[in-house]
C-alpha cells in the first residue's frame, strides 16, 4: 500500500526498547520510569468498590466535579491559587495526552514550538505530527541551567509556544525563581504560548519548593500545564493525569479533547476524588523519593559512575567517561547485556543526538533492587 508517513524519522520510544532489552536479559530495570513498589491498597480498593457499585459509564466530558475540585484544593494548598475546577482544570489520559491535545490545540503548520533538550520524547514528534517546527534549545550540560538570552535569540515571529519541564527529565535539575521571572519577561506583550510540563511536582529535594507556573499569575494567563496521577500515586499504569489552564485557553483545549478522548475511566476518578481528601498520601513524597536517591548515590560511591547533580524527578544521570568513550547508546545496551543493568541513553532526547556519555538511572525502585543494582555497577 501507498501511503506518506507523518512521522517518517520515528520509531520505537526509548523506554520500550530498553524495558525489552531489560526483560530479554533479566536485567535490573532502571531504564523506563516507574516504579517496582506497589500502589496504596487503599486506593486500589476504592477503584474496585466503585467498579462494583456500578459507576461504570461515561464521566463528565472534562472530568469527575469531585475530583476537579480536589484538584483546586491542592492547588491552592501549595501554590496559592485559585482555579476553578469547572473551567480550569481537564482530566486527561495521562500527561501524555494532555501534552499532545496542548500541542495539537494551538500549535498550527509553520508554527514554532521552542523546547529546551535533552528533552522528554513525546514533545518533538506531537509538534511535527499538526505541522509544527520543533527549535531545540540545548540546555548546557552539566548544570542543564538555561541561558535565558541564548533562548530570547531563538524567539522569532513564528514561535507559538515554549515547551519546558521541571523538575526536569531526564536531567533531575529544576528551574528556580530567577528562571520563572526571565520567562516572564521573555514572553510579556508577545503571544507565545507557555506548556508547562509538571509531572514531577512532588518530586523535589533538599528543601525546594516546586516553581509552578501557578506561582506566577502573569505567567498563568499563557499557559497550560500537564500533570500525572500515575508519577503522585505509584501507578503509571492506570494512565490518568490532568491539565490546568485559563478558560480563554482551556475552552479551545477541550474542543480537541472532547474528540480524541472525550473522557477518562470513571472508577478511578472516583476513587482518586476520595484518596485526594487526603493530602498526606503526596505531601511526604519528595521525602520518600528524596531517601530513594540518596540510597543509590550512598551505594554507588567510589563506583566509575560519576553521578551528575539531581534535585528532583526520580532520575539520576551519571557520567561514565571514567568507564568507556564508547556511544551512550552502545554503552547502555552492554550495561544491560554485560552487567545486568538496563539505563537510558541521554543522547537519545537530543534532535542531534548530541553524546555527552551520560546515562539515566531511574531509582524509584525497592532498596532491595536499588541495592542489587549499585553491587552490579560497583563492578563496572
Ligand atoms: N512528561 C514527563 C517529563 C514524563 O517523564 C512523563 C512520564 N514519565 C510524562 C510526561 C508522561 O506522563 P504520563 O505517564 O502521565 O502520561
Ligand atoms: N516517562 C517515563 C520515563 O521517562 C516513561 C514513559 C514511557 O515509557 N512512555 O522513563
Amino acid at each position: 500500500m501507498n501511503f506518506q508517513s507523518k512521522l517518517p524519522n520515528v520509531g520505537t520510544t526509548i523506554f520500550s526498547v530498553m524495558s525489552a532489552l531489560a526483560n530479554e536479559h533479566q536485567a535490573i530495570n532502571l531504564s523506563q520510569g516507574f516504579p517496582n513498589f506497589p500502589t496504596s491498597d487503599r486506593l486500589i480498593d476504592l477503584a474496585a468498590s466503585y467498579m462494583k457499585k456500578g459507576y461504570n459509564q461515561y464521566a463528565p466530558m472534562t472530568g469527575l466535579p469531585a475530583l476537579k475540585e480536589r484538584i483546586a484544593e491542592k492547588i491552592e494548598r501549595l501554590y496559592g491559587a485559585q482555579v476553578d475546577p469547572d473551567q480550569e482544570i481537564t482530566v486527561t489520559v495521562g500527561a501524555t495526552q494532555g501534552l499532545f491535545t496542548a500541542i495539537a490545540t494551538f500549535v498550527q503548520p509553520g508554527d514554532e514550538v521552542i523546547i529546551f533538550e535533552p528533552a522528554y520524547d513525546s514533545y518533538k514528534p506531537a509538534i511535527e505530527l499538526v505541522g509544527g517546527i520543533p527549535v531545540p534549545y540545548p540546555l548546557p550540560a552539566p548544570d542543564y541551567s538555561p541561558n535565558w538570552e541564548e533562548v530570547r535569540q531563538l524567539v522569532t515571529p513564528k514561535t507559538r509556544m515554549i515547551v519546558f519541564n521541571t523538575p526536569h527529565n531526564p536531567t533531575g535539575t529544576t528551574l528556580k525563581k530567577e528562571d520563572m521571572e526571565a520567562l516572564q519577561a521573555l514572553t510579556r506583550d508577545t503571544d507565545i504560548l507557555i506548556l508547562s510540563d509538571e509531572v514531577y511536582e512532588h518530586l523535589i529535594y533538599d528543601g525546594q519548593e516546586h516553581q509552578s507556573i501557578l506561582r506566577y499569575p502573569e505567567l498563568f494567563e499563557r499557559s497550560l500545564l500537564t500533570y500525572s496521577f500515575g508519577k503522585t500515586f505509584h501507578k503509571t499504569g492506570w494512565r490518568i493525569g490532568y491539565c490546568v489552564a485559563p478558560p480563554h485557553l482551556m475552552k479551545e483545549f477541550r474542543k480537541v479533547h472532547q474528540f480524541n478522548v472525550f473522557t477518562i475511566m470513571t472508577p478511578i476518578q472516583y476513587a482518586l476524588a476520595d484518596f485526594m481528601a487526603e493530602p498526606e498520601e503526596y505531601l511526604s513524597l519528595n521525602q520518600f523519593f528524596q531517601q530513594k536517591r540518596d540510597f543509590l548515590l550512598d551505594n554507588l560511591k567510589g563506583s566509575r559512575l560519576q553521578p551528575l547533580k539531581c534535585e528532583g524527578t526520580y532520575f539520576c544521570l551519571f557520567d561514565y567517561s571514567d568507564i568507556s568513550d564508547e556511544p551512550d547508546t552502545a554503552f547502555a545496551k552492554r550495561m544491560t547485556t554485560e552487567y545486568g543493568v538496563a539505563s537510558i541513553p541521554v543522547s537519545v532526547f537530543y534532535s542531534d543526538q548530541r553524546d555527552d556519555k551520560v546515562i539515566r538511572l531511574c531509582f524509584a525502585k525497592t532498596e532491595d533492587t536499588l541495592k542489587q543494582a549499585a553491587e552490579l555497577l560497583q563492578k563496572i
